[in-house]
Order: structure tokens, then C-alpha cells, then sequence
């Protein structure tokens, strides 16, 4: 397989489809359109090429010939080639006039569905495409179509008798004459209309009106593409329905930089507070191959990070390996994912910082220690246990390299609102990646992601009292309310 014809969904980035996201991943090429979410080519290979052959609203755009030429050619030369479309390929995106250039050149594709604009634009404006008892068909009409010309393809009097909701594209710029049209077809002038700008972005508006007016609003609050006009009684639901935005962080962009691998979980919950987050990964946990050393020996197994404990617990052959030592986490992600291999920390400290766990283990008389950590780490706990007299074996687990940022990514990041630090090399590598950021308030996980800040010449603005994601989303949280 060679040829993908691929939907991006609308403009969330949440909204792509997994399968999408794993194409973006393993692509040789992706040819894009404009409307495509911010951040959608964040996980495309480094060695990727990325080519722009989007549609500017009327300006300056690639032919769709020079688009099928990249396509044929890229497809024939057996590279993985991803065509990624705004919304649905098949819905509007001439997807299907590409399957059939695809088909007629012998070559092969599939083609992934997305969540198409004029559903999911309606349903981020709390406006359910049918409604039992309102609505129960729904139609998808180009706006493109000049009423006034006779050669349209649009049979306006049928559109207007349609016995359900009217969805329609690219319409912005003909919303007077589909009103008419529709009027003068027998929908009534007080027919409830909705224009949904920018769906499920997080600059999205929606602007009401009635099929009799609509045109005249929307001309006063300054619509443009991209835009979809539903038209029937369930527009009218948006007054009731309305939630997108709500969040106490809807409008603001936030920036994760931590590796992708545990992005997503703090992405999402930045993202059910109502923030549009941007994925900007500035390192990749690399494991290194170790061998567990027998812990008989041992009288305590300190685990400094979550990537540590999984790494630990994948070494390990049978869970019985870990017997004999007590363990300590550093702090409560790190007894987390002890926990997810059946293994319960002792000793967790209150703050999640090596100085801490010193502190916890004060009263403690150890002999023998065996600390699993990252390859380069801090030497705050292997001091101060030495220094108690202990004997300390490290144990490197994995380490921490630089994840090369996409120029979407790079701009994304610092372009947003805040840029989240979870670690130290997170904020090494991402200013080497992006260059210092300069509008961005800067919100650091803790005391030792804060301190790599200043070495960087960088200010954190928000610090979390609790060293852990929960503590980061929660300081973001106070500090965007304050
Ligand atoms: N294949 C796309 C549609 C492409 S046609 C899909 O399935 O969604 C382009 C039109 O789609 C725009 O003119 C606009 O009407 C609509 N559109 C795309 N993204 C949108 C968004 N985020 N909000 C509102 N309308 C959108």
C-alpha cells in the first residue's frame, strides 16, 4: 500500500483519528491542505517530506493537477505517501476524484474517513445535525453553486421543500442568495440559521440568526471562511446547547513539551478545560538494555521517575525479581506505575523531588542501595545516601534524547499562550529545538524544571506547588483564572 487519502478532522486536533495519526507517523511524504489542525504534522517523521498544497480561500493556491502529479508520482516510486485533507477526503475534498486517478494508474490506496465540518462544526455549537421529533434527515450542500446560473447543479426548489436540516459548505459568501433562494423555495423567512466559524478550533464563533436576516448579521460580525450554515429548526438549538469554550482555559493555547509517549494523558486533561494544546515534544525516551542485579544484597531500591519504573518492571522477568529491598518512589507517578506492575511502594515522600526523599529517608538506616534512574540524572540522592555511609549502585535505565520539532510544531509552541514544562531535558531540548520562547508564560512542574529555566536565561511565570502533571494542570489553572 502506498497511497493514503486521509481526513484530518476539522481543526481539533483531538479529532484526528488514531489511524490518521499513525499514518502522520510512519509517512514518507504528506501532502496537506490548509485546513488542517495545528499541530496535525507534529508526529511525522523528522526525514519526512512535508509538502503545503493548500487552497487559500481564493488566493494563492496549488492546482489540483500539480497536487495528482505529487500524488501519481510519489505513489508510483513506492514511498508511503499521505493525502491529508481537512474534515472527511470524501466529503468535499475531492478525495474521491484522487481514488479514481489512484485506481485508473493501477495503484493502490485506502482512504480514512474524518470527522467531516459539517457535523462536528454544528455539534462544538451545541447544534445536533437531527433531532428526533425536529429533524430527521440532514443534507450536505456546496455553497459554491451560483444559484443564478442556470448550468448549477443545485435544485434550489428541492433543497428548499428538503424535510430536514440544511448543512452547507464553502457558503459564507453566498449566504444571501442561498436565503433567498430558500425563501423563495417556501422555507419561512423565520427559519432558524446558525453560522459556525472556525468549528471546533479554539477561536470558534457561532453567529444566529433566521434565514430572513442571517445574511445581514453574519455581514456585521465579519464571517469568513471557514464556515458551515445549518438551516432548519435545530439551529436554534445552539441557545440551549452551547459548550464548547466553556472551559476556565477555552481560548487559551497551551504547549506540552514533554515525549510524546505521555503527552497525551496531560493533552487531554488541558484539553477538557477547554485549552487548545499543542503537541511539541522536544525529547524521546530512549531504554537502555540493563540487567537487574540480584537484590538480596539490597536494603532499598529507590525508582526516580515513572519512566523509570516502567523500564524497571519490563527488565524484570518475574515480579518475585524486586523482593528482598524496601522500594521507594520519588513520588506519587513514580508509585503509580510501580503500582500498574503489581508492586507497592514503601516509602513515597511528600514532595516528588530527590531532596525530599533524602529528607524521608533520614530515620532510615540503609547499607546498600540500588537507585533505577535515567543514564544522566541528578546526583542529589546517591550524595547524600554516600554520605550517610550507604554503598550506592546506579542502575541506568533509559535516558533522555532530543525529539526533533516539526517547523508546525516549533511555530505552534511559540506561538501559545503557555509553554508546560515537565523536566529539566524537556526544557534543554526545547530551547535548542525552538530558540528561547518569548510571549509564552513559561509553567514549570517544579523547583528543578524552574532552575534549568533560569540556566536557559528563561523566567518561569508558574511553578506548581505539587510536583506532579495534576499539580502542573492545577498551577496553569490558578494562574490563568488570576
Ligand atoms: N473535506 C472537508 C470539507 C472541505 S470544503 C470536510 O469534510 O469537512 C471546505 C469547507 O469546509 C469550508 O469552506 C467550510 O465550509 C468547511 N469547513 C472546513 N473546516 C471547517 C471548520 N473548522 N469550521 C467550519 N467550517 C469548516
Amino acid at each position: 500500500m502506498t497511497a493514503y487519502l486521509v481526513g484530518a478532522g476539522p481543526g481539533d486536533l483531538g479529532l484526528m483519528t488514531a489511524r490518521a495519526l499513525e499514518l502522520v507517523a510512519c509517512a514518507d511524504v504528506i501532502l496537506y491542505d490548509k485546513l488542517i489542525p495545528d499541530g496535525a504534522l507534529g508526529g511525522a517523521r523528522a526525514d519526512a517530506e512535508l509538502v503545503d498544497v493548500g487552497k487559500v480561500g481564493g488566493g494563492a493556491q496549488v492546482a489540483q493537477e500539480s497536487t495528482n502529479e505529487l500524488l501519481l508520482r510519489h505513489a508510483r516510486a513506492g514511498r508511503e505517501v499521505v493525502r491529508l485533507k481537512g474534515g472527511d477526503p470524501f466529503v468535499f475534498g475531492r478525495g474521491g476524484e484522487e481514488a479514481q486517478l489512484l485506481r485508473a494508474a493501477g495503484l493502490d490506496f485506502e482512504v480514512v474517513p474524518g470527522v467531516t465540518a459539517g457535523v462536528a462544526a454544528p455539534a462544538y455549537a451545541g447544534i445536533p445535525v437531527t433531532q428526533r421529533g425536529i429533524a430527521a434527515a440532514v443534507a450536505f450542500i456546496t455553497g459554491h453553486e451560483d444559484p443564478a446560473k442556470p448550468e448549477t447543479l443545485i435544485d434550489w426548489p428541492a433543497l428548499a421543500a428538503f424535510p430536514g436540516t440544511l448543512v452547507f459548505y464553502m457558503g459564507v459568501r453566498s449566504l444571501d442568495r442561498i436565503a433567498t433562494q430558500l425563501v423563495a423555495g417556501g422555507r419561512p423567512d423565520s427559519e432558524p440559521v446558525a453560522v459556525v466559524q472556525r468549528g471546533t478550533f479554539a477561536d470558534q464563533r457561532t453567529v444566529s440568526g433566521t434565514l430572513g436576516d442571517i445574511a445581514a448579521r453574519a455581514a456585521e460580525a465579519g464571517v469568513r471562511a471557514p464556515a458551515i450554515t445549518v438551516v432548519g429548526p435545530v439551529a436554534a438549538l445552539h441557545d440551549e446547547l452551547a459548550w464548547f469554550g466553556a472551559g476556565p482555559l477555552a481560548g487559551r493555547t497551551v504547549a506540552v513539551t514533554r515525549a510524546r509517549a505521555q503527552a497525551s494523558a496531560l493533552a487531554g486533561r488541558l484539553r477538557a478545560l477547554g485549552a487548545s494544546v499543542v503537541e511539541a515534544p522536544a525529547i524521546r525516551i530512549e531504554s537502555l538494555d540493563a540487567t537487574l542485579p540480584d537484590l538480596a544484597g539490597f536494603d532499598l531500591l529507590c525508582v526516580t521517575s515513572p519512566n523509570g519504573a516502567r523500564r524497571l518492571l519490563e527488565i524484570c522477568r518475574d515480579a518475585r525479581d524486586l523482593r528482598g529491598p524496601a522500594i521507594a518512589a520519588i513520588g506519587p507517578g513514580t508509585a503509580d506505575a510501580l503500582c500498574a506492575g503489581g508492586i507497592e511502594a514503601d516509602i513515597v515522600p511528600p514532595r516528588a523531588v530527590a531532596e525530599s526523599l533524602v529528607e524521608t529517608l533520614a530515620d532510615r538506616p540503609v547499607k546498600r542501595v540500588l537507585i533505577a534512574r535515567a543514564e544522566q540524572a541528578r546526583d542529589v540522592l546517591p550524595d547524600a545516601l554516600r554520605a550517610r555511609g550507604a554503598e550506592v549502585e546506579i542502575l541506568p535505565l533509559y535516558r533522555t534524547v532530543a525529539e526533533p520539532l516539526s517547523d508546525d510544531a516549533r511555530a505552534a509552541a511559540l506561538g501559545a499562550d503557555y509553554v508546560t514544562f515537565t523536566s529539566a531535558s524537556a526544557v534543554r531540548f526545547f530551547v535548542e529545538a525552538a530558540g528561547r520562547p518569548e510571549g509564552p508564560e513559561l509553567v514549570s512542574i517544579g523547583p528543578i524544571t524552574s532552575d534549568a529555566l533560569r540556566e536557559h536565561g528563561l523566567q518561569p511565570d508558574v511553578e506548581a506547588a505539587d510536583h506532579t502533571p495534576d499539580g502542573l494542570v492545577a498551577a496553569l489553572l490558578a494562574a490563568a483564572a488570576g
